[in-house]
């Protein structure tokens, strides 16, 4: 996807820096809008990355936002978002946090204890109105991805278990302050086999009729997120296929006609069209290994530390030369973990040469820190 055009563009930006390729989100979203099954309706997940820019195209797509904090519904709103189109999830909401968007009467919280739900109703007491939820439901479904991105296993702290369920209805008849409005559901991130949401219709078809029966008619069921994208082979799939993936649920989940469908993506939408440029600081001999050692480190992009995630590595200085070295690519901060891959193939590279890391668009400028006191990174935004 590089070429001597971005290189030129980049040479008057100071590393490092997010680069934001907006022609690729806008494909990216025109792809999504028109596989999108009618009935469903897509809410953001903002956490992925709430850059302004970004925020205003995909609500310029008519999408909605999922967020997982007060802040996060603060800047939906800010970026133009209705509040009838902002759902508020995580389990640990703080009291002021749930004020705030009770104030501001979002479409839905999602809902994760029991505790909670009354903590809700109690503030809506207080308040005097009525406050839609949805219930979060833990469906111990397996995602089959990393252990730390993986939220829908019994052991996990998100949602409530089967096990609470009588209770919660019997909960629920009491509390005049909330208004059940759906069932939610979300079993983790970064999924490529859609196996796992094949598996997690047959939970919630089975965890809807439990309801239903119970008289608790969800008007719409939440199925969130976690689609994964192609981060191996970024240009060979630089759209992931969104036609796919909704045609698993378009096939396996049984709702009544009129319960509507909605999703939560994150990572689909934004991971390809973010690239963290650098720039080789130093080489050195290592006793098996040779280092790059590169202007950014783990402070602007923390996913291959914090779960192993693995980036395709770039040397744009160096397009068409042939890839005949390898590198263990490492930043500057004062932890070992702070590398961003091992024998990564390159070609030969010098102090100086740009590098890109890929498919850095979700969970990497949001997630950025100043340990170490480092400067805030900045973004680059070019069509
Ligand atoms: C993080 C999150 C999402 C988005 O996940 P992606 O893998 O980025 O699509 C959706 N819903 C909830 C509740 C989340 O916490």
């Amino acid at each position: 996807m590089f070429n001597q055009k971005h290189t030129e563009y980049f040479k008057s930006h100071e590393t490092p820096f997010y680069f934001y390729d907006t022609q690729l989100l806008k494909e990216t979203l025109s792809a999504l809008k028109k596989s999108i099954p009618e009935n469903y309706i897509i809410h953001y997940a903002l956490k992925a990355n709430p850059h302004p820019t970004i925020l205003k195209l995909i609500k310029h797509a008519g999408l909605g936002a999922d967020c997982v904090s007060g802040n996060e519904v603060k800047r939906a709103l800010e970026c133009g978002f209705k509040n009838t189109e902002i759902v508020f999830a995580g389990v640990g909401k703080s009291d002021k946090e749930i004020n705030f968007a009770i104030d501001q009467s979002i479409f839905c919280f999602n809902v994760e204890s029991l505790q909670e739900l009354m903590v809700i109703n109690e503030l809506a007491k207080q308040k005097n109105c009525i406050t839609n939820i949805a219930i979060r439901i833990n469906p111990s479904v397996d995602a089959y991805t990393h252990k730390y991105i993986t939220t829908g296993l019994e052991e996990n702290k998100f949602g409530i278990n089967p096990h609470e369920f009588n209770n919660l209805i019997e909960l629920l008849k009491t509390l005049k302050h909330i208004k059940f409005k759906g069932l939610h559901f979300h079993i983790g991130s970064q999924i490529q086999n859609l196996s796992a949401f094949k598996e997690l219709c047959t939970r919630v078809n089975e965890i809807n009729q439990w309801f239903i029966q119970k008289e608790l008619e969800a008007e719409h069921l939440n199925l969130g997120g976690g689609l994964g994208i192609n981060y191996k082979e970024p240009d060979n799939e630089a759209i992931v296929n969104f036609e796919k993936y909704f045609f698993v649920f378009k096939t396996f989940l049984k709702h009544l006609p009129h319960q509507k469908i909605h999703f939560e993506l994150g990572r689909s939408i934004v991971a390809s069209c973010g690239s963290l440029i650098s720039r080789v600081l130093y080489l050195k001999k290592g006793i098996n290994t040779d280092f790059l050692i590169l202007d950014a480190g783990m402070t602007e992009l923390l996913r291959p530390a914090l779960y192993q995630a693995y980036h395709k590595i770039e040397n744009i200085s160096k397009l068409n030369d042939p890839i005949e070295k390898k590198y263990d690519v490492v930043g500057p901060i004062c932890e070992s973990s702070d590398c961003f891959g091992k024998s990564v193939e390159l070609p030969e590279t010098d102090r100086g040469d740009l590098i890109a890391i890929r498919s850095a668009g979700a969970y990497g400028e949001v997630m950025s820190s100043r340990y170490n006191l480092r400067d805030q990174i900045d973004s680059v935004f070019m069509d």
